[in-house]
C-alpha cells in the first residue's frame, strides 16, 4: 500500500494520527503540504503566522526525510484548487490512498469533501482521521444528544469520557534510510519578525517548552496566569495552532506532573488542563455550529446589536493609543511580539466590543492578522465571549474595567512600563489612573472615552436589539 499523507495544521512527526496510520499500513509513504496563500489571506492569516507555519513546514520536511518520508511542498493558492492538486500529487507518487487529519472550519470541511470526491472518481482512497482534539468533535453531547453550548457542562461530560481512558499518544516513525527532500517551490512567506527566543522553531523546541512548563511553572499557573508581567503561562499556543505539538502530549505532561489526576491534586495543573479543555470546547463548537466560521454570531439575536464601524477609533485601538495604559500595553504587545496574554485578550476584546461598541469581527480580524497563534476556533470563541455574542458569553452588562483590571493584574505597572515605554518613568499611581496629569505630561493621550458613558451606550445598544439584561441561559 502506497500512501500520501496530507499535512495541514498538524506539522509534526510525533503523535500524528495520519502519519502513524500511513506508516502502520506499510508500503511507501510520501507527504504533501499545500501552500494555500490566497486562501490564507482570505482567512486573514498574518505575516507572522505564515512565517511560523512556513518555518515549521521546512522543519517537518527535514524531520520526515530522516524517517524515509519525502515531503512534497506544492503551491495551491486556493482551496478550490486542492482537489486537482492533491489528485495530481497522489498520481505522481503512485499513491493508492490519501490520509489526513481533519480540520473543522466550514471552508476546510467543504475542501475535504471536494478532494475526497475527486480522489474517489480517480480510484484513489481517502481516510480522514481526528487528531486535533483529544475527543473527536461531535462525540461530547448532552443527555438529549445535542452539542453543548456552555463550557462547564461540556467540561464535566468531557472529563467523564476521558477519565480512565488511555491518551493514545503514538510516537514518530522511526529513523529509516534518509530520502532526499524534494525541491522547494518558488514561494516565500511575507516578511515578518518572529523573535527566535520567544518562538524557537521545531518539534523539539515545543517539547522542551512543554517539559519546562510542566516541571517549573505549572503548579503556580493558577495564580501566575493572570499576571501579564510574569512568564506564567506555557506560551505553547502557536505550536498547538500549527500542530507542532499534539494536545495529547500536553495533557500527558500535565497529568504526569499531577500524579495522573485530571481534576484533583495540583490546582495549577488542573487549571491548565481546563484551558486545554477550553481549546477542545471551541473546536467542538466550530464543528457543531458552522455559522460561527461564517462570521455569524453564535447567539443569532445579537446580530441586531448596532455595532459601529469607525476607522479612527479602530485605529487608536489597534495602535495602542486609547489613553488606557493597560489596554495600550496589550495592543502594543500584540504588535511587537505577535502574541498577547490571555487576560489582556479578554480586556482588549471587551474594550473594542463594549467600550467602543465596534463590531467584534473587526477585532477578530485584527487579531488574526497579528497573532502568531491565530486560530479560528479559539479566536472566534474568545471574541464572541468578549462581545457577549457567543457560547459562554459574559452577560453584556459585565464589562471588564480597564482601571480595575490594571489595579488587580498589573498593580505595580510593570507590564505597562515594558510595552508603553513613554510611561516608564511615571509613578505607579499615575499608571493606574488614565488621564492622570503625569501621563499627559509625557505626550501620552487622554482617555479616548468616558467609561461610564460607554457602558451606558453598550447597554442601550443591547437593549435596542431586544436583548434582556439577564444571565446566560444554561442548557
Ligand atoms: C479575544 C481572544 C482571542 C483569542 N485568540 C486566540 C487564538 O487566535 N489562538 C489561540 O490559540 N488562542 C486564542 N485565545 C485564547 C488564549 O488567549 C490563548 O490560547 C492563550 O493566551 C495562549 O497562551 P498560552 O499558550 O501561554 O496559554 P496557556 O495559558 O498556557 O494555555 C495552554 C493552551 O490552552 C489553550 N487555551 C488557553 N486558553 C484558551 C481559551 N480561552 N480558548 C481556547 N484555547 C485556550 C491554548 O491552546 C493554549 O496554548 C484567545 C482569547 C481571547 C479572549
Amino acid at each position: 500500500m502506497s500512501t500520501l499523507v496530507w499535512f495541514r495544521s498538524d506539522l509534526r512527526c510525533d503523535d500524528n494520527a495520519a502519519l502513524h496510520a500511513a506508516c502502520l499500513a506499510g508500503g511507501r509513504v510520501t507527504g504533501v503540504f499545500l501552500i494555500a496563500d490566497a486562501q490564507w489571506q482570505r482567512h486573514h492569516w498574518g505575516a507572522r503566522k505564515q512565517q511560523f507555519v512556513w518555518q515549521h513546514v521546512l522543519a517537518l520536511r527535514a524531520e520526515l526525510a530522516v524517517r524515509g518520508v519525502a515531503l512534497r511542498i506544492v503551491r495551491c493558492p486556493r482551496f478550490a484548487d486542492a482537489p486537482a492538486t492533491v489528485l495530481d500529487v497522489a498520481q505522481q507518487e503512485g499513491a493508492e490512498r490519501v490520509v489526513t487529519n481533519a480540520e473543522y472550519g466550514v471552508h476546510e470541511v467543504a475542501r475535504d469533501e471536494r478532494v475526497s470526491a475527486a480522489l474517489a472518481r480517480a480510484g484513489v482512497g481517502w481516510r480522514l482521521l481526528h487528531d486535533n482534539c483529544l475527543l473527536r468533535p461531535g462525540t461530547v453531547r448532552t443527555k438529549e444528544s445535542a452539542p453543548f453550548k456552555v463550557y462547564s457542562p461540556f467540561r464535566r461530560a468531557w472529563l467523564e469520557q476521558v477519565r480512565g481512558e488511555p491518551l493514545g499518544c503514538v510516537g514518530a516513525p522511526p529513523a529509516a534510510t534518509p530520502v532526499e527532500a524534494p525541491a522547494l517551490p518558488d514561494w516565500m512567506p511575507p516578511q515578518a519578525d518572529i523573535d527566535p527566543a520567544w518562538w524557537p522553531i521545531g518539534e523539539e523546541a515545543a517539547r522542551l517548552r512543554l517539559e519546562d512548563f510542566c516541571e517549573q511553572r505549572i503548579h503556580a499557573y493558577q495564580t501566575d496566569r493572570d499576571i501579564p508581567a510574569l512568564d506564567g503561562t506555557s506560551r505553547l499556543s502557536p505550536y498547538l495552532a500549527a500542530g507542532v505539538i499534539s494536545v495529547r502530549r500536553c495533557l500527558q505532561a500535565a497529568l504526569q506532573s499531577n500524579a495522573g489526576e485530571w481534576d484533583s491534586g495540583s490546582r495549577g495543573a488542573q487549571t491548565w488542563i481546563n484551558e486545554l479543555i477550553w481549546r477542545e470546547f471551541y473546536v467542538h463548537i466550530l464543528h457543531a455550529f458552522p455559522a460561527v466560521s461564517r462570521d455569524r454570531p453564535f447567539r443569532a439575536e445579537t446580530d441586531h446589536v448596532p455595532w459601529r464601524n469607525d476607522a479612527a477609533d479602530l485605529g487608536r485601538w489597534r495602535e495602542g493609543t486609547t489613553g488606557f495604559p493597560l489596554v495600550d500595553a496589550a495592543m502594543r504587545q500584540l504588535r511587537a511580539t505577535g502574541w498577547m496574554h490571555n487576560r489582556l485578550r479578554m480586556l482588549a476584546g471587551m474594550f473594542l466590543s463594549k467600550h467602543l461598541l465596534l463590531d467584534w469581527r473587526l477585532g477578530e480580524q485584527w487579531f488574526m492578522e497579528q497573532l502568531v497563534d491565530g486560530e479560528l476556533a479559539a479566536n472566534n470563541g474568545g471574541w464572541q465571549w468578549s462581545a457577549s455574542t457567543g457560547t459562554d458569553a459574559a452577560p453584556y452588562f459585565r464589562i471588564l474595567s480597564p482601571e480595575r483590571q490594571a489595579e488587580r493584574f498589573d498593580a505595580d505597572g510593570a507590564f505597562v512600563r515594558r510595552y508603553v515605554p513613554e510611561l516608564a518613568g511615571c509613578s505607579t499611581k499615575a499608571l493606574l489612573k488614565p488621564g492622570h496629569p503625569e501621563l499627559l505630561a509625557t505626550g501620552y493621550p487622554a482617555p479616548m472615552l468616558d467609561t461610564k458613558a460607554a457602558r451606558e451606550r453598550v447597554m442601550q445598544a443591547f437593549r435596542s436589539a431586544g436583548i434582556a439584561a439577564s444571565e446566560e441561559p444554561r442548557p
